[in-house]
């Protein structure tokens, strides 16, 4: 496997090497170890407070709306001070006065009326419209919602500048067949204007865009988790009005809007936000996100910061239908034109001149000659005139159709081929997975993916079945039978037939059929409980070689390999590892074979797709890995059972099958001059430093890729980058694809903080940690992550936020729910360290998480939690979520949580049972069986509106979620608690109040 693969270089681009004595796998220490209080105990937090621990919080009036207050009377000897692990904050009235920490909205009040309009919470909005004089404004009582910090005079003043950002998109021209409206200024792109930094050396003039967390008062004390501690309770005050929070506010203020790529280092809604995509210039944010959208123009600032400096690139992502399609470029016989230098390819950062003749590529700075072919004559602004007409000059995302030197070995390529592999092991026959398999492929066979408007699809299809040896099949449409060829010299793979193996479906429809219908019988009498695996891919490589084509395969497996074969595996499950040196170990994939044949796969463009069926530990570390380095996935069904999983299995079947895909692809990120990709995170695989390589690159997958400087980077020209991806379409195309991102670059730190994309962040700290983790013990990456969150917020403070007591804890505005995902990260099962949980499903999350985007990370680390009690049965809305609190769970309410593995829904004790009648049919919630995988069709209101719920979050996620029926306070509740990621963790982590407490302690500690 690559070095890239497994030993990860640091993903603190500005962390000296070598400091603190940690290992390479995760970057330095930093220059302080500031890590006393974390990570001390087995646990990941500090234990919770024993009764000795007294914290009170005190009554701080509101008037700083832009702050947190944090005030410790009393704590013991500083340790665990604020360990609020048993305090309940209730709602709205503790957490914040003027941004939330979170979108939804908080209190009661808001639960019962999702419909109501967001309200308030202008702080971001000054910056567009509101007079900067409202700034100067002194707060306007305890509900003062949008003021900064009124001790400080300079507010108003500095904040007139950046009225001038993300105004309108100009939308003149609209209509227009291809590409849409000409781009304001020349040469299409528009740069914000010079006001919008603010004038320089003004650290204040981000105070409007202080989060402000305010503790208030408001502590009240409940009773949780079967402790109670002897703390004070002070008098809760209930701030009345505010509602709005960071989803529900971008949302606000952004959904449904189009959001025009013209203007470079603009920073594009939230995931969550619903809005629409017009290419510019710039490549859709549903195709690259970065974590911040301002470089720091020395090595210096982005070292001093420390806030990492990526981007995620979801290549094929899906495109709505209103959105630009994807235009193919052809040159015919040429080709692409590309700068002589640097290679990059025609983008709409090349400059032209000299009336045409010359381009500069805006990369390398590189002056081109333009081909013959091309030239084109410019107008008084110094555009091309087919400017209009060609999408490499106006867009920021296209294909070009690739020429002969794109494809290996100077060959036309091949369409893909799909081949089914299947366990027919005891397990699988007995479970009746077997059945199930070939009675879906009969039907799914017809939904194989296929170009816009082809009639069919041209992917090839092919069989195996294997338990400790593999048969093949012939099913050539000339056969009236199908014949089986077995092979069970598993050491050395071979196909044993060319012809006839892999097939069009159509064609071969009958014998296909013929096949699946005997395959179940045929095996209906085993006791081979043994299987191989490696052979199992090994004969899918060399199936796709033979054919000369890439392809996928679906492997359908049960159990440990165990028979004597290649890659056999043994269980090397141990739970006394965890939270030891060697806990790393349970993660590390047994390479060897696994290593060689993940290499073998992407040389050949064989990605591998893993459904497995498990009763128990399958080493999935290392049964997962080929997949993950191939641009599969690992879908996993534990004591799969038809009744109750089959459905699950067969949807993310489904959508596995028939999704969009792109094969043997290469994928490089090119830059412009002073920083370049220093380092990537995805189902990816890597010969050399710089080429990305994917056997296979679905609409779901994403890579995450670092930046670092090489040199200074200048605030004119701002930092360009241009992802390449070479790829065969599933009608066996050459074609590349490309995506265009300018970013602004500043010598002011405050700009990078106010373009910072928490989203983006915490999709980079998930995936740089999950990788650091095979390398260092949990304890130490967990040390790290809250090491760096402390420094970015505490290089806020010092440079950019006004000046105030340390007992503030000031977050950064685009970084306000940093904290709480941050927080959610390190109680996820592969970073939380405990015994009880599978090591095979921490194994799992972690791999799935390597090739998540960005919309994916977010939801697993902040679900959405939708109340379902109080909604409106007339409307096609879904109920606004509310925060992943128990806090805001009801014993009459009825909630819906997902994050994108997992579907709950919840029923409370008090459920009224006229709700359970209409949803369940059934008159109470003690005959609601918890077994249900499916709502009831009933003929009513309530019971149509929540199954369009699920249906609609269902058809949105890359996989498909099983539906788990929880009763408050019954022992199902446990699995769905996990996911209230505000509360403390099950298996160990803090509550979400602890840790902002903790981090505000680090803070001030790097501060000091
Ligand atoms: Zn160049």
């Amino acid at each position: 496997m690559s070095q890239q693969g497994y030993v990860a270089t640091p993903p603190y681009s500005q962390a000296q090497p070598g400091m603190g004595g940690y290992p390479a796998g995760f970057g330095s220490a930093p220059a302080q170890p500031l890590y006393r209080h974390y990570g001390g105990p087995p646990q990941s937090f500090p234990a919770p407070p024993t009764g000795k621990d007294t914290c009170l919080w005190s009554p701080i009036p509101p008037v700083k709306s832009s702050s947190i207050y944090i005030q410790q009377r009393h704590h013991n000897l500083g340790t665990l001070a604020c360990n609020m692990l048993l305090l309940r904050l209730h709602s709205c009235s503790v957490l914040k006065v003027d941004h939330p920490p979170l979108a939804f909205p908080a209190g009661p009040g808001a639960v019962q009326s999702p419909q109501a309009p967001p309200t308030s919470h202008l702080t971001q909005q000054q910056f567009q419209t509101s007079p900067p004089t409202a700034m100067g404004h002194p707060p306007m009582g305890p509900h003062s919602s949008q003021m900064a910090h009124p001790q400080s005079p300079l507010a108003g003043p500095t904040m007139a500048g950046p009225q001038s950002m993300g105004g309108p998109p100009p939308m003149g021209g609209m209509g227009r067949p291809f590409p849409g409206p000409p781009p304001p200024g020349a040469g299409g792109f528009q740069q914000p204007g010079p006001g919008a930094a603010g004038p320089p050396g003004h650290p204040q003039q981000l105070q409007g865009t202080d989060s402000t967390v305010t503790w208030s008062s408001t502590v009240a004390i409940t009773k949780l988790y079967g402790f109670v501690g002897p703390f004070s309770m002070s008098q809760i005050k209930p701030i009345p009005g505010i509602k709005t929070q960071v989803i529900e506010d971008d949302q606000a203020k952004r959904g449904g809007q189009v959001y025009t790529t013209n203007l470079r280092g603009q920073v594009p809604p939230l995931v969550t936000t619903d809005y629409t995509v017009q290419d510019q210039g710039n490549a859709s944010p549903r195709f690259m996100r970065c974590t911040t959208y301002s470089f720091p123009c020395t090595a210096d600032l982005a070292k001093q910061c420390q806030v990492p400096l990526a981007t995620i690139i979801k290549p094929f992502a899906t495109v709505p239908k209103n959105e630009t399609p994807m235009y193919v470029v052809n040159h015919g016989e040429t080709g692409p034109i590309r700068c002589n230098r640097c290679k990059a390819y025609m983008c709409p950062y090349m400059q032209f001149t000299d009336g045409g003749r010359r381009y500069q590529c805006g990369f390398c700075n590189c002056v081109n000659e333009v081909p013959a072919f091309y030239f084109q004559h410019l107008d008084h602004m110094g555009k091309r005139v087919d400017f209009y007409e060609r999408p490499e000059l106006s867009l920021g995302s296209y294909e070009f159709a690739a020429t002969l030197d794109y494809c290996k070995n100077n060959k036309p390529a091949s369409p893909p081929a799909y081949i089914f592999m299947i366990d027919v092991s005891y397990a699988n026959i007995k479970s009746g997975l077997v059945r199930l398999v070939c009675d879906e492929l009969k039907t799914l066979l017809d939904n194989l993916p296929r170009e816009d408007g082809a009639e069919s699809s041209m992917v090839k299809v092919g069989f195996v079945t294997y338990n400790k040896i593999l048969h093949f099949y012939n099913v050539k449409s000339a056969l009236a039978q199908p014949q089986m060829m077995v092979v069970s010299d598993t050491a050395e793979m071979f196909v044993p037939l060319l012809d006839g193996f892999l097939v069009n479906f159509q064609e071969s429809r009958a014998v296909i059929n013929n096949l699946l219908d005997q395959i179940p019988d045929m095996f209906a009498d085993t006791n081979e409980s043994e299987t191989v695996f490696a052979p199992v891919i090994q004969a899918g490589v060399e199936a796709l070689k033979a054919a000369e084509c890439s392809g996928k395969l679906f492997i359908f497996h049960s159990s440990i390999p165990t028979a004597e074969a290649p890659g056999k595996l043994k269980n090397r499950d141990d739970k006394k590892l965890i939270n030891t040196e060697k806990e790393k170990t349970l993660f590390q994939p047994q390479k060897a074979v696994y290593e060689q044949l993940s290499k073998d796969c992407v040389s050949q463009g064989c990605s591998v797709d893993l459904f497995l069926f498990p009763s128990q530990y399958v080493d999935i570390a290392t049964m997962g890995d080929v997949a993950t380095h191939t641009g599969g996935s690992v879908f996993k069904y534990s004591n799969f059972q038809v009744e109750r999983d089959g459905q699950h299995f067969l949807s993310d079947l489904r959508k596995d099958v028939e999704k969009a895909i792109g094969f043997d692809a290469i994928m490089r990120v090119r830059t412009s001059t002073g920083f370049r990709a220093t380092d990537f995170f995805g189902a990816i695989h890597m010969n050399n430093t710089t080429d990305v390589e994917m056997a296979a690159v679905d609409c779901d997958k994403a890579v995450t890729v670092e930046f670092k400087h090489d040199d200074t980077l200048s605030e004119e020209t701002g930092a360009l980058m241009q992802c390449a991806l070479l790829y065969t379409t599933i009608s066996g195309q050459r074609r590349l694809r490309i995506h265009n991102l300018s970013l602004n670059c500043s010598a002011q730190l405050s700009e990078l903080y106010k373009s910072c994309e928490t989203d983006a962040l915490i999709n980079f700290f998930a995936k740089s940690a999950y990788r650091a983790m095979l390398n260092q013990p949990l304890k130490t990456v967990k040390e790290i992550l809250v090491n760096q969150a402390a420094h970015m917020l505490a290089c806020y403070r010092k440079n950019c936020a006004s000046p105030s007591a340390a007992s503030q804890l000031i977050l950064p505005d685009a970084m306000k729910v940093f904290p709480v995902y941050l927080n959610s990260l390190l109680k996820t099962g592969p970073l939380v360290g405990s015994a009880e949980l599978s090591t095979d499903d921490r194994a799992h999350q972690r791999l799935s998480t390597t090739a998540m985007g960005v919309e994916d990370t977010q939801l697993l680390l902040y679900p959405r939690l939708i109340p379902l009690h109080n909604m409106d049965v007339a409307s096609d809305v879904v109920p606004t979520p509310v925060r992943c609190s128990e806090e805001r769970l009801t014993d009459a309410g009825m909630f819906l949580l997902e994050n994108g593995c997992s579907l709950f829904l919840w029923l409370g004790q008090a459920c009224p049972p006229e709700m359970i009648q209409s949803i369940f049919n059934v008159p109470s919630l003690a005959h609601v069986s918890i077994d249900l995988r499916s709502l009831p069709e009933l003929d009513n209101p309530q019971s149509q509106k929540l199954r369009s719920i699920v249906d609609s979050l269902l058809d949105q996620r890359p996989s498909s979620m099983k539906l788990m029926i929880v009763k408050q306070k019954d022992r199902s509740e446990i699995m769905f608690r996990q996911h209230l990621v505000e509360d403390k963790g099950l298996h160990g982590g803090a509550s979400y109040m602890d840790f902002l407490c903790y981090v505000h302690r680090e803070i001030r500690q790097v501060l000091t």
